[in-house]
């Protein structure tokens, strides 16, 4: 059995894992750092939940020089929220050596980032759209970036981006070291890897060690008339902590979203018409365990690092079976189990086919209570998991009295994020608002607060880290943050303690400063701003 230190790992970077709980490489880990620690091109099949993100970010940090501050290494993603979380990753991997970590998104002010970059970012991870405006803006300089790595190009592509990380990659040095992450490899990929990548290792992480190990995968046959009913019955019948619920198109998930919210179950609706903020809000509420259903598209829940999904609904066929590996692999994540059960039309037997052949194994007709011939030996877990247990994801909300608004500063975010596309609809708003009136309250009175900002004063989101896993708790963050920037507690508002991050808003004036501020304290929490309004 490997060992992160049998990858000749570093010291400072073998505490590092310590520190955060790896302790033995995952298949992607073991595979993927040794050829990108002898300076190879890597392209690793593999998807989130895999460990991927530690197979590029381990080798970066080993090779990032902390006495220059030029930018050694980007890191581009498709999303926002995969941004974030590979920022997050890579800042704990980097810890004890001192690496810049800065995270350049749309949707957030531009200006903030252009000003972290400036004061030095050893790796940037950027979203691709903010990525380029940054360097014609000459914000972001590569001339040193001998490192990239593009996360989920897949994905990319299905968002249109493949041409701006083409233009991205030329403005990087060509020696540089390049390395290409995607759970799939479909053509135009495989042409951005024959383009852009010098004899690439071909990592790959077998489909089976994705899927059918820890997801178990059954089928229903029903006509598209009486999907609702057949929705309904499998929800009743699993019981699960938390679903995502996958349709094809925008419009049919909004179309199943109301009907289940009609119906009074709690659910939340994810696509890419929702603005930026939107989005923060629907993520934040499901991934805290505050929602159980989730209906979304492909697009919108791919990549997302959910380890408390339990269930997985096709409520329509996927396009494609590398699509259906995607979905499927939101649930059964680091070492759970989980169930997918995928909705076939009469027509659809060949498609089903398709993706039984492409994974490998048949799918098992669903009935009340079934189980996989694989699935017998997760069954029990998995039941108990569904039954209700206490989530894995922690999130804690704060006690009234730091919290005048809670969840994330939805209403008026910048909208200019690569995903987001059009107007609002109605799900996001009705999703992100329910909690928040009966927690809203005015600053508490007789007491002096050292810095007062009135509750209705603009507020800036951040994104802090660490989060749960880390023994954070909210009076801890509440703290660091007043003791640090001398606001006063009610001024900290929305404050969320998620896995491995957390979130909080401050009053927008003076929240540059109160970020500094935050971060030079040398404590344990970091701050960054995510969005301001
Ligand atoms: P990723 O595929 O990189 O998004 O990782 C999925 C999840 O697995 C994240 O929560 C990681 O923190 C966790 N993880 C990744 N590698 C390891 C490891 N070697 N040991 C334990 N947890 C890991």
């Amino acid at each position: 059995m490997t060992a992160f230190a049998d990858l000749r790992l570093s010291e400072p970077v073998l505490e590092a894992l310590r520190d955060i709980g790896y302790e033995k490489p995952s298949p992607i880990q073991e595979q993927g750092i040794p050829p990108m620690l002898e300076g190879r091109d890597v392209i690793g099949q593999a998807q989130t939940g895999s460990g991927k993100t530690a197979a590029f970010g381990v080798p970066i940090i080993e090779y990032v020089d902390p006495t220059s501050s030029d930018t050694q290494a980007l890191v581009l993603t498709p999303t926002r929220e995969l941004c974030i979380q590979v920022t997050q990753a890579i800042r704990g991997f980097g810890a004890r050596k001192n690496v810049e970590v800065v995270a350049t998104f749309g949707g957030a002010p531009i200006r903030e980032q252009i000003s972290r970059l400036r004061s030095g970012a050893h790796v940037v991870v950027g979203t691709v759209g903010r990525v380029l405006d940054l360097i014609d803006r000459g914000a972001l300089q590569l001339s040193s970036c001998r490192f990239v790595v593009l996360d989920e190009a897949d994905e990319m592509l299905d968002l249109g981006f493949l041409d701006d990380v083409e233009k991205i990659l030329r403005r990087t040095p060509s020696g540089r070291q390049t390395a290409l992450f995607s759970a799939t490899m479909a053509p135009p990929i495989r042409k951005l890897a024959d383009n852009f990548l010098y004899e690439p290792e071909h990592v790959k992480v077998k489909s089976d060690t994705l899927t059918v190990d820890s997801v178990e995968q059954f089928f229903v046959e029903v006509p598209s008339k009486d999907k609702p009913e057949q929705l309904a019955e499998v929800i009743a019948a699993e019981r699960p902590r938390q679903a995502i619920v996958f349709c094809r198109t925008k419009i049919g998930t909004d179309r199943l979203f109301r009907l289940l919210r009609d119906r009074g179950n709690n659910v939340r609706a994810l696509h890419g018409d929702l603005s930026q903020g939107q989005r923060d809000g629907v993520m934040l509420a499901f991934k805290g365990g505050r929602v159980p259903i989730l209906v979304a598209t492909d697009v919108a829940a791919r990549g997302l690092d959910i380890s408390t999904v339990t269930h997985v609904v096709n409520y329509d066929v996927p396009r494609s079976p590398d699509t259906y590996v995607h979905r499927i692999g939101r649930t059964g994540r680091a070492g759970a189990t989980g169930r997918a059960i995928t909705f076939v039309e009469p027509k659809q037997g060949r498609e089903r086919e398709a993706i039984e052949e492409h994974v490998g194994i048949p799918m098992t007709p669903w009935a009340k209570g079934a189980t996989t011939p694989t699935g017998d030996r997760h069954a029990a877990a998995t039941r108990a998991a569904a039954k209700g247990e206490a989530p894995a994801e922690v999130v804690e909300e704060a006690p009234a009295d730091v919290v005048a608004e809670a969840g994330p500063a939805v209403a008026g975010a910048p909208a200019d994020a690569p995903t987001a596309e059009a107007a609002p609809v109605e799900a996001a708003p009705e999703a992100s608002t329910d909690e928040e009136p009966r927690r809203r309250q005015k600053p508490r009175r007789g007491r002096k607060p050292q810095i007062h900002h009135d509750a209705d004063e603009p507020g800036t989101r951040i994104v802090l880290v660490p989060g749960a896993d880390d023994g954070l708790a909210i009076r801890d963050l509440v703290e660091a943050i007043t003791s640090s920037t001398g606001l006063d507690g009610e001024a900290v508002r929305g404050v969320s303690v998620l896995e491995h991050f957390s979130f909080a808003t401050i009053p927008s004036s003076g929240a540059a400063d109160a970020v500094e501020a935050i971060n030079a304290a040398g404590g344990q929490v970091r701050a960054e701003v995510l969005l301001a309004d």
